[in-house]
């Protein structure tokens, strides 16, 4: 399916909106709250839309993907800040790192050993969040809950990675409220100030319980054709 320009900077209109009311409502501030546009599986030409109405903070879920879009794209338009919202396996990580602003899916001791490792060689530090498997679900990335004080340690003691926060994709079967509010209240407690959580369906309720950022797509590039 096709969205056109105009379809696309008036949905995203719309998110932002959505985002500004239910921050009000939650007694938070509007600009609290990051709008990231998912753009994987769309093409240049939706995203230039976004771009061309002024919006910079995008996601991409495939490392090998963004690079085939994102060079040109940056070129043509600075400030952009490009987050990687999907598995990363460890032999991307050079890449990642060189395209990536924010990862928000270290997931396991093996990847913060090889970020951390990379990220010494390159010299270039780029804030991780930590993906947290809130749903306890068996075939899901993620650190579970429990283990996060030891996770903690090793990429912030041991490693000297730069973790800015925590992130959750929820069951999808479930409600997503008390694992929203389940990943604001481990940020706090470990005193990480980003939480990126929320989704097309339910990124009101996320901002309500604390989201730092948002993590948006088919609300602004309509429906993604199946792989
Ligand atoms: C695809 C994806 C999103 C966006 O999903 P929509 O339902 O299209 O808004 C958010 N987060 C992650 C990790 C994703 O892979």
């Amino acid at each position: 399916m096709t969205t056109n320009g105009a379809t696309v900077a008036a949905s995203l209109e719309s998110v932002q909106t959505r985002i500004a009311r239910a921050a009000r409502d939650a007694g938070r501030e509007p600009a609290a709250i990051t709008l990231v546009a998912v753009s994987k599986a769309h093409e240049v030409e939706a995203i230039e839309s976004a771009l061309r109405a002024g919006h910079r903070h995008f996601g991409e879920n495939r490392v090998q993907e963004a690079h085939g879009k994102w060079p040109d794209l940056r070129a043509r338009h600075p400030g952009v800040v490009l987050h990687l919202i999907g598995p990363l396996q460890t032999n991307k990580v050079r890449a990642a790192l060189a395209l990536f602003d924010i990862i928000e899916t270290l997931d396991r001791p093996k990847l913060a050993h090889a970020l951390a490792a990379e990220m010494t060689a390159s010299g270039r530090r780029v804030p991780c969040l930590v993906e947290v498997n809130v749903g306890e679900e068996t075939q899901k990335a993620g650190i579970l809950p429990a283990d996060l004080p030891q996770f903690l340690t090793l990429c912030q003691g041991e490693l000297d990675l730069p973790v800015v926060g925590l992130m959750c994709i929820p069951p999808h079967d479930d409600p997503p409220a008390p694992h929203f509010a389940l990943l604001a209240k481990l940020a706090a407690r470990h005193r990480l100030a980003e939480v990126s959580m929320g989704m097309s369906g339910d990124f009101e309720d996320a901002v309500a319980l604390g989201a730092t950022s948002v993590r948006v797509g088919s609300a602004i590039f309509g429906p993604r054709t199946a792989p």
